[in-house]
């Protein structure tokens, strides 16, 4: 971009202030944590904006937008930039348009509806529901700092959803509004089945400008951690707490030893070599729980019930992408993948897994309901990086043996398993980004010649 295209912007804006050239800063937050995969640490190191530009509402997003159509300018969407696979690192420089100052709440509806600006921050929209009767449904480990458009457009799920299924499930985004990426860019709202071409698009097929996210009935929730003398024994207790329906749950974790080890702050809820499990658990059901792992001879080695404030650790600041986070703190050798287990065959999949790659593969579970219903064990499992063909190599031996693997380490939207068969996601960016301009690179399928021969 030239000073002069800056200077434009800022007489449309009809402010200067919103934009931000200052090198460091236009570093920082061209930035996410990409570098998890020592794969993509190399190839975005040096990719940056050549500005950001910070707009307060979707009229200034707007005139952006516009101009950036005409002056054919990328525009890559920030929200916090916390996601860990470079999706909000700009590709071929342009503007990186940061969100976070559009981030009211702009209601809890009573039938349990948060309506959001995008930049939102899913910390704050769980405190605003709580105190109308509601909570989140299901959100990242990283909730205090990301923001609603973020999880929208590249998160899947996390801590509620073994309760509430993905993101994408049920319902849970009732309605999107959407800003395209054309000379007069359109303002259109997509709702219930609809949200899907634009969901986990990664920020390629449209800007996304207000949500209507669907809450669930909050809840009071307690924690506890149960230690057991072998993952086995472990993911026993963790597959029938699980699948448990008369106890209400928000988080059902397993890990495996030595990832305890990598928790510093909670080493002494981490007994030595034994493997653990952190959940949370409806407050009222917290003495059933506890009986029950000791039954099964679980040692359970921190129970809190509801507190607010809390006080104490956090247990899912262990937990989801927060363990690799913990992992690769204590040993920069290390990085994550992120796979299903088949339910009916998982002992079979950890025992060949094991036998294949021993200590360099660790299971860390997350358990979930998927989209028909079930339960099933989700796995970010710490892998050790020792070269990028082992790392394949971990990948295509997890698909042979029906472990399905969405791989973390490709900067593209199709390689990250969140791609619809159906296409969906591919044909609204033709609709809405015709000229490819959003977040360039990130849609693999995309060609900008099919793109303006379907125009003329
Ligand atoms: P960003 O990183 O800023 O953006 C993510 C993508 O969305 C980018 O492609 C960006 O261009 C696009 N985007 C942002 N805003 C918009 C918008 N308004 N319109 C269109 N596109 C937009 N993810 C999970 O799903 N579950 C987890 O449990 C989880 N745990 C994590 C733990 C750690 C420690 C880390 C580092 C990451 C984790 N993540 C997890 C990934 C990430 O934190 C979440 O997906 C988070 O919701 C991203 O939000 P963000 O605001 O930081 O988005």
């Amino acid at each position: 971009m030239t000073e002069s295209h800056i200077a434009e912007l800022a007489t449309r804006l009809g402010r200067r202030d919103a934009i931000i050239e200052e090198p460091q800063a236009v570093e920082r937050l061209s930035k996410d944590f990409y570098w998890y995969s020592p794969i993509l640490k190399r190839l975005l190191d040096d990719k940056r904006a050549d500005v950001i530009i910070q707009p307060q509402s979707v009229e200034e997003i707007r005139k952006i937008v516009s101009f950036s159509f005409t002056e054919n300018i990328p525009v890559t969407v920030r929200g916090s930039g916390t996601g860990n696979y470079g999706q909000a690192v700009p590709l071929e420089g342009g503007i990186v348009l940061d969100l976070a100052p559009m981030d009211r709440i702009l209601a809890i509806e009573s039938d349990g509806v948060a309506v959001c600006e995008p930049g939102a921050r899913l910390g704050a929209i769980e405190i605003a529901a709580r105190k109308a009767g509601w909570e989140l449904r299901c959100y990242p480990s990283t909730y205090i700092k990301a923001s609603v458009g973020g999880f929208l457009a590249g998160g899947s799920g996390g801590i509620g959803s073994i309760t509430y299924g993905a993101l994408r499930d049920n319902q849970t985004v009732r309605a999107i509004e959407v800003l395209t990426m054309e000379q007069e860019p359109r303002l259109l709202r997509f709702v219930g089945d609809e949200v899907h071409q634009i969901l986990h698009s990664w920020g390629t097929n449209g800007i996304i400008t207000k949500i209507w996210l669907a809450l669930g009935i909050r809840r009071d929730w307690a924690q506890i951690a149960i230690a057991f003398p072998a993952f086995s024994e472990a993911y026993d207790f963790g597959e029938w707490l699980s699948r448990n329906d008369k106890i209400r749950k928000r988080l059902v974790t397993i890990f495996e030893w030595p990832i305890p080890s990598y928790f510093i702050p909670v080493r002494k809820i981490c007994p030595e070599e034994k493997a653990i499990i952190f959940c949370q658990v409806d407050d009222p059901q917290l003495t059933t729980v506890t009986a029950e792992a000791k039954d099964c001879a679980g040692q359970v080695t921190f129970a809190q019930p509801y507190q607010e404030p809390r006080r104490g650790p956090l247990l899912t600041d262990y937990t989801w992408n927060h363990s690799t986070l913990w992992a690769i703190k204590d040993d920069p050798a290390l990085t994550y993948l992120q796979c299903n287990f088949d339910p009916d065959r998982v002992r079979d999949q950890f025992r060949l897994i094991r036998a294949r790659f021993g200590n360099d593969f660790l299971f860390h579970l997350e358990m979930v309901k998927n989209d028909t219903g079930r339960i099933i064990p989700s796995c970010l499992p710490i892998v050790r990086y020792r070269t990028e063909p082992y790392l394949n190599e971990m990948i295509d031996y997890c698909r042979e043996i029906g472990v399905s693997v969405a791989n973390p380490h490709v900067n593209q939207v199709e390689g990250g398993g969140r791609f619809r068969s159906d296409n969906r996601q591919l044909r609204a960016k033709y609709l809405f980004d015709p000229n490819g301009l959003l977040n360039p690179g990130k849609m693999a399928t995309f060609r900008k010649v099919e793109s303006i021969l379907a125009q003329s």
